[in-house]
């Protein structure tokens, strides 16, 4: 593994080494946009460059960070920013020798500045202390994750994700009259999210691959000073192993679709009825369950019939001499409209406009009941003729002196 050298954090971001932490912030922002890897897909430099930004930006916009790497021109969790600070007022004696034992004082090289933190049982593979101490979100690495997640709200790219339960969907579908009665199939499309068919979900290409940054052994090295640091591998974590994304939904696992979809209509369906089809939603990310398909009936009307839950509302005219004598006559009945009979209906004699005759039976097929139906409510409309004749005229007047009853006698009579 190639030793890195001390890194120009200030010269990565762009800053004066008296940047404050906000301008600090803005320029990794700045740069962050410009480099992301979804930015530059494939794009191994620009990703090597996001990686150095994010550790840069890890450290100097943190202040006890920044002091250590200010005194000693790196950083590490080892050295506190007191220690930091006693060295920079010079408060410790000339450096002793070497200084390069794994074991006892050891000095940072700097200034021949010996400066006080034990190397004793500091395991030098990792910053973490060892493998049983080893974090998920290591050193530099953290940061670039949590740069990652904060940032385009999504842990994309190598970070770990737990199987996560696809959202539900809701569409309303336009339904017209005549297929909520007889049931029928309805299409329509709608954009879901789909497992990823590439990857099967789970976001990785096939297979896990060898740690570009440290060739698998899990740690790089890092200069500080005149000393060398073996430090955790901030690109995997220490693994030496990082999964490769699925090119096709760059790891999410998920895809965005248009789905044409059929679904069948129950003869019966109510305007404004919520069908909900199991698993037919949004689909879980990495294994996680997928979520349900919710569809909002919104019925078409139709010019004659009226629908109120199962029952049809219609209104049909009658003449005078109908609405006196009483009648049976045609009404159309929704059975109709497949080219059937219509219904005879017997108008009692001396019915009036607004009356309500029911036609049991005639109604919609219930949805809920087998072999229930709704009624069909007839609304009676007497229609006057207009009369032009004089032979029409004598009649009616002839009709009026034979039934004198004045019909606003009870309007006067309940003031
Ligand atoms: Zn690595
Ligand atoms: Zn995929």
């Amino acid at each position: 593994m190639a030793p890195t050298q001390n890194k120009d954090y200030y010269g990565t971001l762009g800053v004066k080494k008296t940047a404050t932490t906000d301008e600090i912030r803005k320029a990794f922002r700045k740069l962050a946009r410009k480099y992301h890897p979804d930015v530059n897909p494939g794009d191994r430099k620009a990703e090597e460059k996001f990686k150095e930004i994010s550790e840069a930006n890890d450290v100097l916009s943190e202040e006890k960070k920044r002091k250590v790497y200010d005194q000693f021109g790196f950083y590490s969790d080892n050295i506190d920013a007191a220690a930091a600070e006693a060295a920079a007022r010079g408060g410790y004696g000339p450096m002793s020798g070497s200084g390069r034992s794994g074991a006892g004082r050891a000095a940072a090289g700097r200034g021949g500045q010996e400066v006080p933190f034990d190397f004793s049982g500091f395991d030098f593979s990792g910053f973490q202390g060892g493998p049983g101490a080893r974090q998920e979100t290591p050193t530099g690495g953290g940061g670039f994750r949590d740069i990652f997640g904060s940032m385009f709200g999504g842990g994309r790219g190598g970070a770990k994700q737990g199987a996560e339960p696809g959202t539900d969907l809701e569409y309303t579908v336009q339904v017209d009259f005549w297929t909520l009665i007889r049931g029928g199939v309805t299409k329509l499309e709608i954009q879901r999210r789909e497992t990823c068919k590439t990857c099967g979900g789970s976001g990785a290409r096939g297979g896990i691959a060898e740690c570009p940054e440290c060739h698998g052994t899990g740690e790089v090295t890092q200069m500080g000073g005149r000393m060398k640091f073996n430090i955790q591998c901030p690109r995997c974590g220490g693994a030496g192993k990082v999964q490769n994304a699925c090119p096709a939904c760059e790891g999410s696992g998920v895809l965005q679709r248009k789905e044409p979809l059929e679904f069948r209509i129950k003869a019966g369906t109510r305007d404004g009825q919520r069908i909900r089809l199991a698993g037919r939603g949004n689909a879980g990310s990495h294994g996680g369950a997928a979520g349900d398909l919710y569809l909002v009936i919104k019925g078409g009307t139709n010019p004659v019939f009226t629908r109120k839950g199962d029952d049809i509302h219609v209104t049909v005219p009658v003449t005078i001499a109908e609405a006196a004598l009483g009648a049976k006559i045609d009404v159309p009945t929704i059975d109709t409209h497949e080219g059937g009979g219509r219904t005879l209906l017997k108008v009692p004699p001396g019915v009036q406009t607004g009356q309500r005759l029911r036609l049991r039976e005639k109604g919609v097929p219930s949805a809920v009941t087998e072999g229930l139906r709704g009624d069909q409510i007839v609304e009676v409309k007497v229609m006057v003729p207009k009369v032009q004749d004089e032979r029409s005229k004598e009649i009616l007047r002839e009709l009026a002196k034979l039934n004198p009853e004045d019909p606003r006698e009870s309007l006067f009579a309940g003031i």
